[in-house]
């Protein structure tokens, strides 16, 4: 079987998680924010298990991929917070004028809440400007929630400050 495509390019796609059962069911993704997490390879990882306040992330041997109860999963960021691949991203897509993006953050200048920022794909471009809404900070990972156009938020995984 060949290579999945995402080890030569370095990018998940939608379809990629899809394909590994790592996305919400589309009902799930409409009700509220939830956890994403992005992480497709069976290495030794599973940091993320032991955080998630509402246990909802599950894996039964260290190299399983992570499994999400969409259920039990309340949309805190603390698995954003924690995960060492910068693997684990939250979206919110339940509101009608635009979706809600949380991802890691760990540039300098940190976003601060008000500030405009540029939105970039999951390939890296630019894809628009989004405004933040919260940052938190753990252990020098920023968690960074982002209002971003209607349609971007399964495509922004990272925020860029730009400098003047
Ligand atoms: S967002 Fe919070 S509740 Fe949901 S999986 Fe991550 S740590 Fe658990
Ligand atoms: S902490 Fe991140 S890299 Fe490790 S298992 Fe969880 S999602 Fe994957």
């Amino acid at each position: 079987m060949p290579a999945p495509e995402f080890r030569r390019s370095g990018v998940v796609t939608v379809e990629d998680l899809r394909g590994l059962g790592l996305l919400p069911p589309e009902g799930r993704l409409r009700e509220g924010a939830v956890a994403i997490l992005e992480c497709p390879e069976m290495i030794p990882c599973n940091i993320c298990v032991p955080y998630c306040p509402t246990k909802a992330i599950r894996m039964d041997r260290l190299v399983d991929l992570p499994r999400v109860d969409w259920d039990k999963c309340v949309g805190c960021g603390v698995c954003v917070a924690v995960c060492s691949g910068l693997a684990a991203f939250v979206v919110d897509l339940s509101k009608s004028d635009a979706d809600y993006v949380t991802v890691p953050h760990e540039f300098l200048p940190a976003p601060k809440a008000g500030d405009e920022v540029t939105l970039l794909s999951r390939r890296g471009e630019r894809v628009g400007k989004g405004v933040v809404v919260r940052v938190w900070e753990r252990n020098k990972t920023h968690v960074v929630t982002v209002k971003v156009p209607k349609g971007l938020g399964m495509e922004v995984r990272a925020v860029w400050v730009e400098r003047g």
